[in-house]
């Protein structure tokens, strides 16, 4: 028992300051005040609570997503909450061109920018797949070639600035989801672009960070209406999921879970018992509701 002491209590030790001495840096609002910042998608949804949360802290705000009505109340909201300028371009990502005249009118509006926030995402169907290859390809631009062409052109800004990359990803980008096949197979290519254009910074010593965020079900509008009656889990709040998106990429993180017990913990199983995993996530679906809608 004294030995097992003897051992004991130094490993903790060790254990324990360790533990102190790598403590990660705190979140402060103040990190993001004066930072000028791009929100795609955010007329509704996250990206519309981003937008608030960064008006609270006295961000410079760009907004983007197709409706001009919703985007014009949204930057009136973010005045009224201490945004230090907020403004909007409307316009859709299907079109690449446009996705670079957004990034284009944060250099000549704000003259230069500290963070990308990547959260759009097109419209698309809740079942099985159906086949229909042309919607592939339409998803594919939308939720992953324009962050690809907006990161390309907002490149030499986020050098500069030696800003951030956020992109909003999914659970269904990491592990095989059901009844989303197209959505997930754009959200696992996020991955794999900007999980590889990390290490390229990383060899070239480029200071943009690049924050992959991976969200569980999320009490957005449209997720709710699609999915709310065939799963079994409970959506949580999308102000949160905001606020964490923001101190994930504010901290500079490498990826972002939440919530973190629905998401990162059972991704663990993933290379140890993927076929675990993959029941769990068949699981969670009631496909009674599925074959009735
Ligand atoms: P919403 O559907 O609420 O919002 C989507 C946003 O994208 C809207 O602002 C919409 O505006 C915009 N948008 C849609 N199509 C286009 C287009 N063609 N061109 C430009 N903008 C477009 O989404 P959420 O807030 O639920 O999701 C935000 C992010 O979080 C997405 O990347 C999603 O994949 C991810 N996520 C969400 C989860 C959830 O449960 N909610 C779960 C996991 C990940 P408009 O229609 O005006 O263009």
């Amino acid at each position: 028992m004294g030995r097992l002491q003897k051992i004991l209590i130094p490993f903790l030790g060790l254990v324990l300051a360790f533990w102190f001495y790598s403590a990660r840096e705190n979140f402060k609002p103040e990190m993001l005040k004066g930072k000028r910042v791009i929100v795609t998608g955010a007329s509704t949804g996250i990206g519309e609570q981003m937008a608030y949360h960064l008006a609270r802290m006295g961000s410079h705000i760009l907004i983007t997503a197709r409706t001009e009505a919703k985007l014009r109340k949204v930057v009136e909201r973010c005045l009224e909450l201490g945004a230090a300028s907020a403004r909007f371009v409307s316009g859709t990502m299907e079109d690449m061109a446009f996705a670079e005249h957004v990034v284009r009118e944060a250099e000549t509006s704000l003259g230069g920018l500290d963070m990308l926030i990547l959260n759009h995402v097109g419209a698309s169907y809740f079942g099985y797949f159906n086949g229909d290859v042309e919607h592939v390809r339409k998803l594919l631009e939308i939720n992953f070639l324009s962050y690809v062409a907006m990161t390309t052109s907002a490149l030499p800004m986020l050098k500069e600035s030696e800003g951030s990359i956020v992109v909003v990803s999914s659970m269904a980008g990491k592990v095989g989801f059901p009844f989303t096949v197209p959505y997930s197979a754009t959200k696992f290519a996020l991955d794999g672009f900007f999980s590889s254009l990390r290490q390229e910074f990383t060899i070239q010593s480029i200071n943009v960070s690049i924050t992959l965020c991976i969200l569980g079900f999320i009490d957005t509008e449209s997720a709710v209406r699609a999915a709310a009656d065939v799963l079994l889990v409970a959506p949580a709040p999308r102000e949160e999921c905001a606020l964490e998106i923001l101190k994930g990429a504010a901290l500079r993180r490498r990826e972002l879970y939440y919530r973190y017990g629905a998401t990162r913990l059972p991704l663990l199983l993933r290379d140890c018992a993927a076929e675990l995993l993959d029941y769990l996530v068949r699981s969670r679906y009631r496909l009674d509701r599925l074959e009735e809608a």
